[in-house]
């Protein structure tokens, strides 16, 4: 392979990690079911009041929505599985550093986790989670500044073939903070 080629399969390979382009809808009552599971803020001791909306963000110069919530922390603050589930994938990428992909115990949702210092100790793939429990450290892995540690956390509703990379996206922020009533009309 010469190496322009090289690098438009890179390019590519990395658009495929984004956890995007599912073609079903996420319906419009997911929200109401996380929320109803009262997940734990990934971040240790950030509250809800601290949470700032960031899903609408443009990324990579106005390509793409950033479609996930950065909380921002010191580095080495600990990481916490937001509910029960297992670890489905641990994944080095450019864009996102140390990731750990966690899917829901229902199969129907994965969290991710992005930008970590690493991993909690005994974090392996396919293990068992329990909500609050430590996964990792804020870090700034990836194409994080820094200057800014950060986790980068996404939810997404998985497709019927449940591929850890990929699915609808669902905006975190409104699991823990009221969102603006979607006005129907006059
Ligand atoms: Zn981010």
């Amino acid at each position: 392979m010469n190496p322009r080629r090289h690098l438009f399969a890179l390019a590519l390979a990395a658009g495929l990690l984004a956890p995007l382009l599912a073609c079903a809808e996420s319906k419009p009552d997911d929200l109401a079911l996380l929320r109803a599971r009262q997940l734990t803020i990934p971040v240790q001791s950030v509250t809800a009041a601290q949470l700032a909306d960031t899903y609408l963000q443009e990324r990579g110069g106005g390509e793409r929505a950033h479609e996930a919530l950065d909380i921002m922390a010191p580095r080495g603050t600990p990481v916490l599985a937001v509910e029960d589930g297992r670890v489905a994938k641990l994944f080095l990428s450019k864009p996102g550093g140390i990731t750990l992909y966690q899917f829901d115990p229902s199969g129907q949702f994965a969290y991710y986790y992005a930008h970590l210092e690493g991993y909690a100790p005994g974090i392996a793939e396919g293990m068992s989670l329990r909500k609050g429990q430590l996964i990792g450290y804020v870090g700034s892995t990836g194409n994080a500044s820094a200057d800014g540690p950060h986790l980068h956390f996404a939810i997404f509703r998985l497709g019927p073939e449940r591929q850890w990379w990929r699915g609808t996206p669902i905006n975190p922020f409104g699991v823990w903070r009221a969102t603006p009533p979607q006005v129907a009309g006059p």
